[in-house]
């Protein structure tokens, strides 16, 4: 009998030293995934690293072991020792198309939404007789695509100035005419670059680009953050991502999947944390790692809210403690019309934008919003989305986009 029960106490002791060790080892493994200090950075597949400290506490990173345990896959391999498992649970970081003429590549797309618009102007203008109506219906067709009430009566003008000065008209002819007009319209002298250029902090220290995404949800910002990441690792720059949206549970997770494609780390709080500290976090990581752009992606739906609003100015004064932030660019959906504008303007107010993004002028024929959105900010137009693919997004060109516009 007392054997039995010291067989019995023996097994006992066994099964939970085996329980204890299987606990121990998974804690374990999951210690280099987040040391107690580490702000929310999430690693690109290789060489998972972190800052040093963090501005604010957080939570625990939700970093999982498959996440930690890449295999380093397309990247510079991390540790050399460990085996790698057999299947990769992500990707390879991919190779982004290159930016150069990518508007070009892309007008066939531009073409399809848009021409209404140049056909239409040309139809007209083709008339024998171009009366009163003609020039009414010209007009017209202009404030249909959005292009906005006084830059429309301005192209009117100097259209039937110059159309009177031709007198006969050959389809070549108008068609060199609209476009002039169009360019001249739009713009083709304004800087239209991305400023990412690294500058030098209040310490005298390297400091990256920095580039505020701002915008209303739902405009494309988070897509549009992802989609320029990968425009600038295209072009051969490292990038750090800030999860500054943290209102919107899934932006987070949204923006990491779109670094993590390229090779980008994110910079992540807690769930309707502080944005301000997580922007704050992304320029410190970029700095640490010497990161030749930091794109910190912000809250939107803010401009309902004036506490939110003022929300976005301190996000941008807190970033600047680590120096000038190179770019603010505001980010309008081109079927919102109006809309789109009253946006611009609140969003003026809190922060001085630099550049705008019009996306989804894939999806509308109204790509007159370009001229009037310019118009109403006084800053030019720097990228335009063309669809949901990871490199619809392209620099903006007045030539290619008129082309497009048009027809050749
Ligand atoms: P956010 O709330 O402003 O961050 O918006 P998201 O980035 O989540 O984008 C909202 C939706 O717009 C997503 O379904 C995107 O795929 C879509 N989207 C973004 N840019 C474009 C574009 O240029 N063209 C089209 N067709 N869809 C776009």
């Amino acid at each position: 009998m007392e054997f039995v029960i010291l067989a019995v106490v023996i097994a006992v002791i066994a099964v939970a030293a085996i329980s204890g060790f299987v606990v121990t080892s998974r804690k374990k493994k999951r210690l280099p995934t987040a040391p107690p200090s580490s702000p929310s950075v999430t690693a690109p597949p290789a060489e998972p690293h972190v800052g040093e400290e963090a501005e604010t506490p957080r939570e625990e990173p939700r970093r999982t072991i498959e996440e930690v345990d890449l295999p380093g896959s397309g990247a510079p391999a991390a540790t050399a020792e460990a085996p790698a498992p057999a299947a990769p649970e992500v990707p390879p970081v991919e190779v982004p198309e290159p930016t150069a003429g990518r508007l070009v590549r892309l007008r066939a797309r531009l073409s399809r939404s848009q021409n209404t618009l140049g056909k239409g102007l040309l139809t007209l203008l083709s008339r024998e007789h171009l009366d009163d109506d003609t020039w009414e219906e010209i007009e017209d067709t202009l404030l249909t695509a959005d292009v906005g009430v006084t830059p429309t009566q301005e192209l009117v003008e100097r259209l039937r100035e110059r159309v009177k000065v031709l007198g006969t008209r050959t389809p070549e002819e108008l068609r060199g005419l609209l476009r002039e007009e169009l360019l001249h319209l739009i713009g083709t002298e304004a800087d239209r670059t991305v400023h990412t250029e690294s500058g030098v902090g209040p310490n005298g220290e390297e400091k990256p680009g920095v580039v505020l995404v701002v915008g209303v949800n739902g405009t494309g910002k988070t897509t549009t953050t992802g989609k320029l990441a990968r425009v600038l690792v295209a072009d051969g720059k490292s990038v750090v991502l800030g999860a500054a949206d943290t209102f919107r549970a899934a932006a987070a997770d949204q923006l990491q999947t779109w670094g993590e494609r390229v090779g980008a780390r994110t910079v992540r709080g807690p769930e309707a944390g502080d944005p301000a500290s997580v922007a704050f976090d992304a320029v410190k990581e970029g700095i640490a790692e010497a990161a030749d752009v930091v794109l910190i992606d912000t809250a939107g739906r803010l401009h309902t809210k004036t506490g939110l609003m003022d929300e976005l100015g301190k996000v941008k004064r807190v970033v600047e403690k680590h120096g000038a932030v190179d770019e603010v660019l505001l980010v309008l959906d081109a079927t919102t019309g109006q809309n789109g504008l009253v946006q611009a303007r609140v969003f003026a107010e809190v922060v001085d934008i630099t550049g705008i993004v019009l996306t989804k002028l894939d999806g509308t024929a109204k790509g007159g919003i370009v001229v009037a959105v310019q118009r109403e900010l006084g800053v030019p137009v720097k990228l335009v989305g063309l669809g949901e693919g990871a490199d619809d997004l392209a620099p903006f060109e007045p030539e290619a986009f008129v082309d497009a516009l048009i027809g050749d």
